[in-house]
């Protein structure tokens, strides 16, 4: 039995090490794709956790695999292909240290899953299904992706959803808003940014925005995450401003995704893996809290899936 499930991209990031302007950058390769990130978080704080997705039979397909293995990640789920090259990422640092993208996907391997390779065993086994929208932004995937969530669904799992919005990754904003709405439809718990919510509901006043989603789509719990200030909740009427830690921090990369396996390591403990509904305001905030903690410790190591803190690390950060 696995605690969460995720199913999404998996691709390469490559990281300029030093500045970009300085003629000849050496680019690092680390593992890349927020679903496996929330999976690794997960994992380092001792959850036994499955990948469900796509790569290129090549050597970055295999090279995916071994940072899913080695960041403790079940991989029975990863499906190769030898038609569709993996997705490459090219990470752009300004001189603020804010990061952009250039994909090499036109759709890479993990857009190509099919609702046939998704292995239905990994959803029955697990106690919680998580995906992102990036796996939407292309039809195949897509109709793999909400196949899966149905699935879990059906079974009785817990679902959350990260609407991740990469907007140069869509042909249109419409057809992200489209699919992210049709996703939030099978969202139990969600972990959004404050842009998401404003991208979602139009509404600039956040908390009425963030009341506006979760009535419209019947979400238990959500969550936006406010950078180092830390996090506002909403369950049923129950909302609440959680401060983040303060740490030194060198790389926000990946610390959505260690908030929302906090979040989610936090509903497990509490027994909550098939319904959060009946939360109570002091298990909330612990549970923000404890998020709060593990996103802040994903930024004072550099890189993602393998700089996640450990149950150790995130407890010593909260008794201070
Ligand atoms: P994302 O990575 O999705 O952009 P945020 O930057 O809001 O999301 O970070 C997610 C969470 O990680 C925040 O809610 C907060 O708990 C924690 N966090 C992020 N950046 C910092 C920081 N500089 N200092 C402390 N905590 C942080």
């Amino acid at each position: 039995m696995y605690d969460v499930a995720a199913l999404g991209e998996l691709l390469i990031d490559f990281t300029p090490e030093g500045k970009m302007e300085s003629g000849n950058p050496r680019f690092v390769q680390n593992a890349g794709g927020a679903p496996a990130n929330v999976l690794a978080a997960l994992s380092a704080l001792g959850r036994k956790t499955a990948f469900i997705g796509k790569v290129g039979d090549d050597s970055f397909g295999h090279f995916l695999r071994n940072s899913l293995e080695a960041a403790g990640i079940h991989s029975s789920g990863l499906v190769f292909t030898a038609e569709t090259p993996t997705t490459l990422a090219f990470v752009h640092l300004d001189s603020g240290g804010d990061r952009s993208f250039s994909f090499y996907r036109n759709p890479g391997a993990d857009a190509t899953l099919m609702k046939a390779e998704v292995a239905d065993e990994l959803l029955e086994n697990s106690r919680i299904f998580h995906f992102g929208s990036l796996s939407l932004t292309h039809e195949a995937a897509a109709e793999a992706t909400l196949y899966a969530a149905g699935r879990a669904k059906q079974a009785g799992k817990l679902i959350s959803f990260d609407p991740n919005l990469r907007e140069r990754l869509w042909d249109s904003l419409t057809h992200a808003g489209d699919m992210i709405r049709k996703a939030l439809g099978f969202a139990d718990v969600v972990k959004l940014s404050e842009e998401e919510l404003l991208f979602l509901t139009d509404k600039p006043d956040m908390e009425a925005a963030l009341e506006d989603l979760c009535s419209t789509f019947s979400i238990s719990l959500a969550f936006v995450t406010l950078g180092a200030k830390g996090c506002y909740y909403r369950c049923g009427e129950l909302t609440g401003l959680v401060p983040g830690y303060q740490v030194q921090a060198v790389d926000t990369t990946g610390a959505g995704d260690a908030f929302l396996g906090g979040v989610l390591h936090q509903l497990l403990l509490l027994g909550l893996g098939s319904g959060v509904a009946g939360l109570q305001q002091h298990q909330l905030d612990q549970i923000a809290a404890f998020a709060n903690a593990v996103g802040a410790l994903a930024t004072v190591r550099k890189g993602a899936m393998a700089s996640m803190p450990s149950l150790e690390e995130v407890e010593q950060l909260i008794q201070g």
